[in-house]
C-alpha cells in the first residue's frame, strides 16, 4: 500500500488523525491537492481513518469499514457524485436529504465530495446551508485541486488542508514497489510535478493502457479454463502487481455497473462472484509480496476468476 503510506506521512492526515484521536473531528473538511487523477483515492485515505473504529489515529485497512469504503460500497459512506465527474444541485439534494438520516452501523455519516471545485454556484449554495446547521455525527470530507472558485462562504465554514506536492525522495520511496524499475521511476518523477497520479502514469506510459486492456479481456472474454494458457503468455510476469492492479480495478467498476444496471449481474459475472474475485485478487498480491512463484499465481489466479464466475451462476 504505498500510495496510501505517501499520504499518511502527510501533515493533512497528522491533522485529521490528531482530531480523531482526541474525538474532535471537524464537521467539514477542505483538502486542496493538485493531484486531480487520483483526488478519490486520497480521499478514500481521509474517509477511512475518520471511519475505522479500530485504531485511534489511524485505520486498520481490514475492518467492514475499510474494505467496503474502498469499493464505495459503505452504506454509512457515500461517494459523490454518483456519475460523471461534477457535482450537480442533485447530488446535493442527495446529500442533504441523507444527513437526516441516522448512521446504519458506524457512529458517523461520512460524506465525500470529489471535485468540489467545479460545483457552480447553485450546487455550492445548496450545500452552504448544510455546512452553517449540520446534522449531528455528520462529516463532509470534500477534495478540490484548488479552491479559487469556490464560494468564501464555503471555504470560511469548513476546515481547509493542503496537501502540497511531494518531493521527489518521498515519491520515490512510495512509490517503488509498484513502479519497480528505478530508472523509470526517476524520469516519471521528474514529469509528474510531484503528483502521485501523473507520475504513476508518466511512469506507465502507454503500457499501464496495455495492462488495463487486458484485464478487461480476461474478465469479458476468457471463457474456458483452455483459454488461461494463452491469456497467461499474455502477462506480463514482471509487472504482475501492475496486472493485479488493472483486474481490481475493473472489477471495482463491474460491481458499481451491477448496482447501476440493477440484475445484480454483468457479462455472466453475479455480484457475490466479483465480491469474492477482489478477495482472492488481495491474497494473490499479499502472497507475491512474501514471493509466492508468479507463474502459478498467474494460473491461480485465471483459474480463480472462472471458478467463481461459474460458481456464482450456478446458485
Ligand atoms: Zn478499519
Amino acid at each position: 500500500m504505498s500510495f496510501e503510506s505517501l499520504i499518511k506521512n502527510t501533515g493533512a492526515y497528522r491533522i485529521v488523525a490528531g482530531e480523531k484521536k482526541r474525538d474532535a473531528l471537524s464537521h467539514a473538511y477542505l483538502i486542496v491537492c493538485a493531484d486531480g487523477e487520483r483526488l478519490k483515492d486520497y480521499l478514500k485515505v481521509f474517509a477511512k481513518l475518520i471511519m475505522c473504529e479500530n485504531g485511534d489515529d489511524d485505520f486498520c485497512g481490514e475492518c467492514r469499514a475499510c474494505t467496503l469504503i474502498d469499493r464505495e460500497r459503505y452504506t454509512d459512506c457515500s461517494f459523490y457524485p454518483a456519475e460523471g465527474n461534477k457535482i450537480l444541485v442533485a447530488d446535493v439534494d442527495d446529500l442533504v436529504s441523507q444527513t437526516y438520516i441516522k448512521p446504519l452501523e458506524n457512529k458517523r455519516r461520512l460524506f465525500c465530495l470529489c471535485g468540489v471545485e467545479n460545483m457552480n454556484a447553485a450546487a455550492q449554495n445548496k450545500l452552504l446551508k448544510t455546512l452553517e446547521e449540520p446534522p449531528q455525527n455528520v462529516v463532509i470530507l470534500m477534495g478540490a485541486t484548488q479552491s479559487f472558485s469556490l464560494l468564501p462562504t464555503i471555504v470560511s465554514r469548513v476546515k481547509r488542508i493542503e496537501i502540497p506536492p511531494f518531493g521527489e525522495k518521498a515519491l520515490f520511496e512510495g512509490l517503488k514497489e509498484e513502479c519497480p524499475d528505478g530508472e523509470r521511476l526517476k524520469n516519471a518523477i521528474e514529469v509528474g510535478g510531484g503528483k502521485i497520479g501523473a507520475t504513476i502514469k508518466a511512469y506507465g506510459g502507454d503500457s499501464a493502457q496495455e495492462v488495463g486492456k487486458l484485464a478487461e479481456k480476461v474478465l469479458y472474454e476468457m471463457t474456458s479454463s483452455k483459454s488461461i494458457l494463452y491469456y497467461a503468455s499474455k502477462i506480463d510476469k514482471d509487472n504482475i502487481s501492475l496486472f493485479i492492479t488493472a483486474l481490481y480495478r475493473k472489477t471495482g467498476e463491474m460491481l458499481i455497473e451491477c448496482e447501476k444496471n440493477g440484475t445484480g449481474e454483468i457479462n455472466g459475472f453475479k455480484t457475490g462472484a466479483l465480491i469474492a474475485i477482489e478477495d482472492m485478487l488481495c491474497e494473490k498480491q499479499r502472497l507475491l509480496n512474501f514471493n509466492a512463484n508468479v507463474q502459478m499465481t498467474i494460473d491461480g489466479m485465471l483459474f480463480g476468476i472462472l471458478e467463481e464466475k461459474y460458481k456464482w451462476q450456478k446458485l
